[in-house]
């Protein structure tokens, strides 16, 4: 439904949202000025979902999710112009802002809610960057935010194409005190031996597994599998997308060490990220 907003639109990219290969070079050269502008203009901006432990009923972390407010088309979702984005190549300083920004709002979150962290989104292809882990390096060195608070999430596809190399650059973020979230899981058709050849530390079930907990025993058994999987690897779980009161509760007698989703907040902006951690504390 998201991708109707093609149609009042003047600037051709948006024409092309599902079949992305079909963009020849004047339609991408187009929607690489489109993205620059959109950068250069501060017309995107950072949402923070709030994850919650179950056990202590803290929120232990936000996870950034990046909203683009075109001036003419209104919101825009990442779904749409990530893809886009990494189409065009305009991915990488779209990503150095996401970086920084988050760095930058996690280190004034800290000022008052020391415990939080910040869980980022990385693009697989900005992921496999050579100087990846450089400036990431500089960004953390820049704001002066503690490493051992960022989690970087990224998709089983981001890894498993060059797996020898990723294994090298995912224990190098280890190193410096990152941990790594593997998100969407469930969803690719990778081997699973990669799980533990990975230094993983986190999980994220995929909401269409969430989605139909309450409803079929079935994925009752799958997400109960995973977790339990996943705990004898020293790996703890996130479910994304969970809605239902009954949902959480299956999930929390499964064990499932953190839940993200409606139920518990939908993203927020940075202001109201504020009001909510200041309530949340104060229930
Ligand atoms: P994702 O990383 O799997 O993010 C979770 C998506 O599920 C978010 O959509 C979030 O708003 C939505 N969501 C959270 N809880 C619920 C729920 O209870 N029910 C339902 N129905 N949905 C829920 P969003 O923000 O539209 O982002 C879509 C995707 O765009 C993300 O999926 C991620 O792949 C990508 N994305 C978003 N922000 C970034 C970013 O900063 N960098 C990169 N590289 N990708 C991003
Ligand atoms: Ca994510
Ligand atoms: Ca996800
Ligand atoms: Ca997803």
């Amino acid at each position: 439904a998201m991708y109707q907003a093609k149609k009042n639109g003047r600037n051709q990219y948006v024409l092309y949202h599902d079949g992305m290969q079909h963009h020849n070079g004047k339609q991408l050269f187009q929607l690489e000025t489109a993205l620059r502008k959109a950068l250069e203009r501060g017309e995107f901006e950072l949402y923070y979902q709030p994850q919650l432990d179950v056990k202590t009923k803290q929120i232990r972390a936000v996870e950034a999710l990046i909203r683009w407010n075109h001036p003419e088309k209104g919101f825009i979702s990442p779904g749409m112009f990530i893809p886009l984005a990494e189409e065009s190549g305009l991915i990488t300083p779209i990503s150095d802002w996401i970086m920084m920004q988050a760095c930058e709002h996690l280190k004034q979150l800290q000022l008052r809610f020391p415990y939080i962290k910040m869980s980022i989104n990385i693009s697989p292809i900005y992921f496999q960057q050579i100087d990846f882990i450089e400036k990431l390096q500089k960004t953390i060195e820049s704001v002066n935010v503690n490493p051992r608070s960022i989690e970087l999430e990224l998709t089983e596809s981001a890894v498993m194409p060059h797996a020898e190399k990723s294994v090298e650059r995912l224990t190098m973020l280890k190193t410096m005190g990152i941990s790594i979230a593997i998100d969407d899981f469930g969803t690719g058709f990778s081997s699973l031996s990669y799980l533990h050849r990975f230094p993983i530390d986190i999980l994220k079930i995929d909401r269409s597994f969430i989605k139909q907990l309450s409803r079929y025993r079935e994925e009752s058994a799958i997400v109960n599998a995973i977790i339990m999987m996943a705990h004898s690897l020293q790996i703890r779980v996130v479910a994304e997308g969970v809605e239902t009161k009954k949902q959480y509760q299956i999930l929390e007698k499964q064990s499932c060490d953190f839940v993200q989703g409606y139920y518990v907040s939908k993203p927020l902006s940075i202001s109201e990220l504020y009001e909510f951690l200041d309530m949340w504390n104060h229930l």
